[in-house]
């Protein structure tokens, strides 16, 4: 019998298995063949989760400048001057955290969906789609956005759900160095859409809010705005983002990390750092329920005390901003970017860092003048 069962292969599952593995013994169900595949993902993050992850992802590419495209076509440009993003491997990542965690002494279980688990006084039953069934002391849900273990959790659905979609196209930017972002309802209704370049190749793609209709349907208009829709694809891929804190992470011997635990930025869309500043706390909780035999949601509820802690004010302000951009019409935002087009905000946001992109805004609203005059914007996007 295994210490611990963990569903879902993916950075979040393969994080906390090699975490826990050398102490436990750990069993990962995954029910796609290997770790990776299908990439779901950009795999733009900050040079801190290269570090943060344990591994040696290949970086496609590095970025120092950020191009945003508002509605009526103006670009405002950021020049950080310094590395604030790479462009990872993504598939590669997951696969690097996979063997870490096999090195650990984790089992991986491919291609075996988890279809249950239940929950008794002394273990946690969890029954595969071959029909095996393994008893553990404890659950981890790193089963992604649409989590089975979430479901036993914690009953409300994640606040809001982006679809996304994205292309790797054959076409050399001159300028590597810059990540591009579209703002618009035309474009990218309730996100954003992205070309991020790497030597000859772009990785291009848009995300849509649930509501506003599905990602693909706005891929060409897109493509031909960015100057791509002739250019060679050669990757596609889709997936779906959860986005707005969850009331529950924990519950009597199941907890829950990455996606599945609604551990995402929400305005960015990213969950890797998110999921990689919860892991250790993740284990160090797992590590005490082991030491006092306590498994119970009351012990259990530090993990989500701990995470919530460290980047619980990021996802809750960021949720507050991104309900407050997908309330505002495109002339409102355009509003918006001639009043942060001062000195003051360019020089905040060159300094500002990926993984706290909402810290950044609140520092900005600080200056009372420029706070007074997008007051009404502020207004609009809360209560509209
Ligand atoms: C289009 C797009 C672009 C993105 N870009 C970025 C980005 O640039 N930077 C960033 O930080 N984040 C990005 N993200 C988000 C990022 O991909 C996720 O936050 C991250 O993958 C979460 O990791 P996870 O391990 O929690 O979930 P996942 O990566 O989804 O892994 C969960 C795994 O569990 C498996 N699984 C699910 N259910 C079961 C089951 N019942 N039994 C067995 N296995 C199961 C799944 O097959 C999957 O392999 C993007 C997402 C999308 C959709």
């Amino acid at each position: 019998m295994p210490d611990i069962v963990v569903v879902g292969g993916g950075p979040a599952g393969s994080m906390s298995a090699a975490m826990l593995a050398k102490a436990h013994d750990v069993v990962v169900l995954e029910d796609h063949n290997v770790s990776g595949t299908p990439l779901q993902c950009t795999g733009l993050v900050s040079p801190d989760v290269v570090k943060m992850s344990g591994v040696n992802p290949t970086v496609l590419n590095s970025f120092s400048k950020l191009n945003v495209h508002f509605p009526d076509g103006f670009i405002y440009s950021v020049d950080c001057k310094s590395e604030r993003a790479v462009l990872l491997d993504r598939s590669g990542l997951d696969r690097l955290l996979a063997e870490k965690a096999m090195d650990a002494g984790a089992e991986f279980r491919y291609s075996d969906r988890c279809i249950s688990c239940k929950v008794f006084k002394d273990s946690v039953t969890t029954v595969t789609e071959s029909g095996k069934e393994y008893d553990s002391q404890i659950v981890i849900g790193a089963d992604g956005h649409n989590s089975m273990v979430r479901r036993m959790v914690c009953s409300e659905p994640p606040r809001m759900q982006v679809r996304g979609i994205q292309l790797d196209v054959k076409h050399t930017f001159d300028d590597q160095d810059a990540i591009d972002v579209w703002l618009g309802s035309n474009i990218a209704p309730g996100f954003f859409a992205w070309t991020v370049p790497y030597e000859d190749t772009v990785r291009i793609g848009l995300c849509t809010e649930w509501s506003c209709g599905i990602p693909a349907d706005f891929l060409q208009t897109f493509l031909r705005k960015a100057g791509l829709s002739e250019s060679k694809v050669i990757q596609r891929s889709s997936g779906k983002v959860p986005i707005g804190l969850q009331s529950r992470t924990y519950s009597d011997r199941l907890l829950l990390l990455g996606d599945s635990a609604g551990q995402v930025k929400p305005i960015s869309g990213g969950g890797l750092y998110p999921m990689m500043a919860s892991a250790p706390y993740l284990a160090q909780v797992v590590e005490g329920a082991f030491s006092e035999n306590d498994f119970s949601a009351r012990y259990l509820s530090r993990y989500q005390k701990l995470w919530k802690k460290e980047i619980g004010s990021e996802l809750k302000h960021g949720f507050t901003l991104r309900r407050m951009y997908n309330n505002l019409r495109d002339d409102e935002l355009d509003g918006i970017r001639r009043i942060i087009d001062t000195p003051f905000v360019h020089d905040l946001a060159s300094t500002a860092t990926i993984d706290n992109p909402s810290s950044m805004v609140l520092k900005a609203l600080r200056n009372i003048p420029m706070a007074m005059r997008l007051m009404p914007y502020l207004f609009k996007g809360l209560f509209r």
